[in-house]
């Protein structure tokens, strides 16, 4: 018997990131949209926990404890008085260290298919704490749609969208670290007086009425400085988009994966073709959101 949950990548549409608190972590304002990328989980019964992985990007994922999915195992088991010997399968789409939250799609996966798997039974509230235990961006994986993070980005409101949003991604070569994204904006405005993070009320308004020029407009990301800082040439991949009609273009979180907001399939098409022609990215994907959260897909 196994089960196997269907997980979403993430796209921040506003990605407000507040000053350095003392705990380490940043206050933020996180617009999260669930976009239809999906890494598939599957938990098998086994005498071991172990975790194997499988797509083009396998080879960066680490197979030890350290994989979300296997902490997100762990973290169930414990809480519930009983071994976590499970085989975890990832077949991953989602790029790694894309800041496309894949790591933490895992993990939200592993812990809806092992609560199935195990029969624990346990509350979304539960869930949802586990989550928030695991990572910042690891309850957006588990509910999807639309939805302001606060806190760390772990305190979700679920927001209405009004429609689909269509979205092209460009994959970087190598990764970015997220901790060392955030510590590149922090030292780029140590002189700066950085206020308090604030959801804005326009972009809120714009995927409610899934007016997709409306959201182009109003998106914004704090860490796309850093994120092009760090690494120089996204700002090529990020005109490439542009000149092709992208409504708009933006660091995907913390990077270097590149998002471009597009007004329907046909533009989606012609700013993938401007964007491979480029040759300032791996890859290419075309996609759209909002996309459901974690889904049990067999089990
Ligand atoms: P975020 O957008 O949440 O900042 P990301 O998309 O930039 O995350 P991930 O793909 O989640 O980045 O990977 C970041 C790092 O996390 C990887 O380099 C890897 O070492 C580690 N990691 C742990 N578990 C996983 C997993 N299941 N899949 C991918 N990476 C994982």
């Amino acid at each position: 018997m196994s089960v196997t949950v269907r997980v979403p990548a993430k796209v921040n549409v506003q990605l407000a990131v507040g000053p350095l608190r003392p705990d380490g972590f940043h206050d933020l304002a996180n617009v999260f949209l669930a976009v239809g990328l999906y890494d598939v989980v599957t938990v098998t019964p086994a005498d071991e926990l172990r975790v194997t992985c499988s797509g083009p990007d396998a080879d960066k994922v680490p197979l030890d404890d350290s994989n979300l999915a296997a902490r997100a195992a762990l973290a169930l088991a414990r809480r519930h008085g009983r071994d976590a010997n499970v085989h975890i399968h990832i077949d991953k789409d989602i790029p790694v260290a894309g800041g496309m939250a894949g790591g933490s799609a895992d993990g939200a996966g592993a812990l809806v298919a092992c609560d199935a798997l195990w029969g624990t039974g346990a509350s979304r509230e539960e869930l949802l704490e586990i989550c928030a235990e695991l990572g910042s961006d690891v309850p957006f994986s588990l509910v999807g749609g639309a939805a302001l993070g606060r806190g760390r980005g772990e305190l979700l409101t679920p927001l209405e969208t009004g429609g689909i949003f269509h979205w092209v991604f460009a994959v970087a070569d190598g990764g970015l670290s997220t901790p060392a994204v955030y510590a590149e904006c922090d030292r780029l405005r140590a002189d700066t007086d950085v206020p308090a993070p604030e959801p804005s009320a326009a972009l809120t308004a714009a995927l409610s009425a899934g007016d997709a020029a409306a959201l182009a407009a109003t998106m914004s990301n704090d860490l796309q400085a850093a994120a092009v800082s760090l690494r120089p040439s996204l700002a090529a991949t990020l005109d490439a988009g542009t000149r092709a009609g992208a409504l708009a273009a933006m660091v995907s979180g913390s990077g270097p994966t590149t998002a471009f907001l597009v007004a329907g399939e046909a533009e989606a098409e012609k700013v993938a073709d401007a964007l491979r022609d480029s040759g300032t990215c791996r890859a290419v994907r075309v996609t759209s959101g909002p996309a459901p959260g974690a889904t049990v897909l067999r089990g």
